[in-house]
């Protein structure tokens, strides 16, 4: 990074980046020196390393990686890949090499690290007990479409089939279309935001280059920053929303599952600024289930054993969330049976934490 200016901001930050982390407790205050990069704050990830009391650990092949208890975190100088446990989040700005020091954003530290990394330090947001469903596209609007798979009906069939899932843990589930209708993005939105209690997962499937494949999830870019993808760099006029912490919690329930146990190509838990996601005023997130447009996972998707495994993965992301957010030390008021409503696995999701330590899937939710 020769030739860019860093400016040493805030020698000392007396009370502790952490205090600023979503509202969290800080269990100790640090000295932790701000560094300006571009307009974007960062800081040192060998201070969050001794915070978080890590050590180096052996992780990805090509990344630094350093660990303590169940997680390990990786992490590559100028690249935006963020890999916990070797889960795949894209951070909104890339970590920066400073000399012999690898700098970490602020606005990351804040909106993705710490909310995962210490989900029961985030904000609690009260027991769910409404999931609503939103199957992308529909009527007149097919969505991606392939020789294999057609985008509104593969969201329309999974979706219902995560309905009855949710409906057997004893959540209340809110259709955006149960049927082949169209519905605006506005429609949409609006049907969550009068629903109390809710949350949102919008359901949809992807299409690209013949040989693009894998599952993504999206939630809101925070306030300050944009889709890390997006041409242009408006920071400051950006909005984020009260839900950020939701969000990502959200978004790792749920994303994780639905990796651990098709074993899709892992594209990540990434920030994006559709309009869906935008002017949403519940915990929310917009999941990709795979591409129409790649010859085998296309015809994947359109299967009922394959959208049975994304079904079972979804419904437990959701369980498992509202245990990470029910406001009562992680347990929810929510009434769920024991046993699991399909076919594999095990629906014990008792645990604050939705990363398994590895990526086999075990059926069960380690803290
Ligand atoms: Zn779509």
């Amino acid at each position: 990074m020769q030739g860019m200016r860093y400016i040493v901001r805030h020698l000392v930050l007396l009370l502790g980046l952490v205090m600023l982390l979503a509202g969290a407790v800080c269990p100790a205050a640090g000295k932790w020196e701000i560094y300006d990069v571009g307009g974007v704050k960062y800081v040192d990830l060998s201070d969050v390393w001794s915070f978080y009391s890590y050590s180096p650990k052996k992780g990805r092949a090509g990344f630094i990686s350093y660990g303590g208890g169940k997680y390990v975190v990786s992490v590559k100088p100028e690249k935006q890949d963020f890999y916990v446990n070797n889960f795949r989040y894209i951070l909104s700005f890339p970590v920066r090499r400073h000399g012999d020091k690898l700098l970490i954003s602020t606005i990351d530290m804040k909106k993705l690290v710490h909310p995962v990394l210490r989900p029961r330090f985030s904000r609690h947001a009260g027991v769910m007990r409404t999931v609503v469903l939103d199957p992308g596209h529909g009527g007149h609007d097919a969505g991606a479409v392939s020789p294999w798979a057609r985008e509104k009906d593969c969201n329309l069939q999974l979706a219902l089939k995560v309905k009855s899932r949710l409906e057997k843990y004893g959540f209340r589930v809110v259709m955006t279309r149960s049927t082949d209708v169209f519905l605006t993005l506005k429609q949409r939105v609006a049907i969550a935001n009068r629903t109390p209690d809710s949350i949102f997962v919008s359901i949809h499937h992807n299409s690209g280059r013949r040989a693009a494949e894998g599952i993504e999830t999206f939630t809101l870019a925070p306030h300050g920053t944009t889709s890390p993808f997006a041409k242009t760099r408006r920071y400051a006029d950006l909005e984020g929303n009260e839900q950020d912490s939701e969000n990502i919690a959200l978004a790792t329930a749920i994303h994780s599952r639905a990796i651990m146990s098709t074993k899709a190509t892992d594209r990540g838990i990434q920030r994006a600024r559709f309009s869906v996601l935008c002017t949403i005023k519940r915990p929310a997130v917009l999941f990709e289930g795979g591409f129409v447009s790649n010859p085998e996972e296309g015809r994947r998707i359109a299967t009922d054993s394959y959208q049975n495994k994304l079904a079972d993965s979804i419904a437990e992301g959701v369980l498992n969330y509202s245990h990470i957010v029910g406001g009562n030390g992680g347990k929810s008021g929510l009434k769920y049976h024991s046993t699991r409503p399909s076919s594999s696995g095990s629906a014990t999701t008792r645990g604050r934490s939705s990363l398994n330590s590895s990526n086999s899937y075990r059926g069960t939710t380690r803290l």
